[in-house]
């Protein structure tokens, strides 16, 4: 009964947030930098090479990675684009130390600006146009270099919660596995402690099938407010009446 009525609690919570007009999307802290990436009109490549850029770094760091790649070639057309050449990419990804692991990096974006050219013919929204099915659009960005299951439903989850983008359906979209929601999801009873990425997957496809990755943000910020890692102020959380507080 308690674990249908917090479901039932974080349902109400993901469909309200999903329900709100759309908002710029912080994903950097960098107004410049968010504002590129938020144009997904003018600029959809600049959202795509983000998501392609993530991991293995701070998710902060690697969104910034476009803005930085802007400012070294005076813009973010997909002309410009174009033209790098890899060995170019690759001394750009060195000079301003962009990631961790600067030339896989380099590699992975340098072909990513290639099917976005040959597949999407220059126009990177061409990957989520026509209300496609959320299968579609997650197989889409799974065929982009670096680019696993994780990052693939996190970028269709945020084109579909955040930029509204209309999509038919939305079972494929995962919930993603960071920390605060992993740490929620087990002492809600859902998971165990030591539960894998797969088994959070899992049981919120479980939970709900027509979106399993509804449960993000309500749980990512249960998890930043108030079921923090030491000291959850448990008395303060929506949840407190219905937890089981295994912690
Ligand atoms: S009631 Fe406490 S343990 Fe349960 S989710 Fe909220 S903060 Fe975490």
């Amino acid at each position: 009964m308690s674990r249908d009525k917090i479901v039932e609690t974080l349902i109400k919570k993901g469909n309200k947030l999903f329900g709100l007009p759309y908002e710029k999307v912080k994903f950097t802290g960098n107004e410049e930098a968010d504002t590129l990436l938020n144009d997904i009109n003018q600029f959809p490549h600049a959202y795509v090479l983000a998501c392609v850029m993530d991991g293995q770094i701070k998710a902060e760091r690697a969104w910034l990675i476009p803005f930085y790649i802007s400012q070294e070639l005076g813009g973010f057309d997909f002309d410009k684009l174009l033209k790098l050449d890899l060995n170019s990419l690759k001394e750009i990804f060195k000079k301003k130390s962009l990631h961790r692991f600067n030339d896989t990096m380099a590699e992975n974006f340098h072909s990513a600006i290639q099917l976005i050219h040959t597949k999407y013919n220059n126009n990177a929204s061409n990957i989520w146009k026509d209300n496609p099915k959320s299968a579609t659009v997650v197989c889409r960005f799974l065929e982009f270099k670096g680019v696993g299951v994780k990052k693939s439903t996190m970028a269709a989850n945020i084109l579909a919660r955040e930029f509204k983008i209309p999509m038919q359906d939305r079972i494929c979209i995962d919930i993603s596995p960071d920390v605060h929601v992993k740490r929620v999801f087990a002492r809600l009873g859902f998971i165990s402690k030591d539960a894998s990425n797969d088994e959070l997957i899992y049981c919120a496809r479980e939970l709900h099938p027509e979106y399993p990755g509804i449960f993000d943000f309500s749980a990512w910020e249960i998890g930043r407010e108030w079921c923090r890692p030491n000291n959850p102020d448990c008395k303060n959380c929506y949840l407190n009446q219905f937890c089981p507080k295994n912690i």
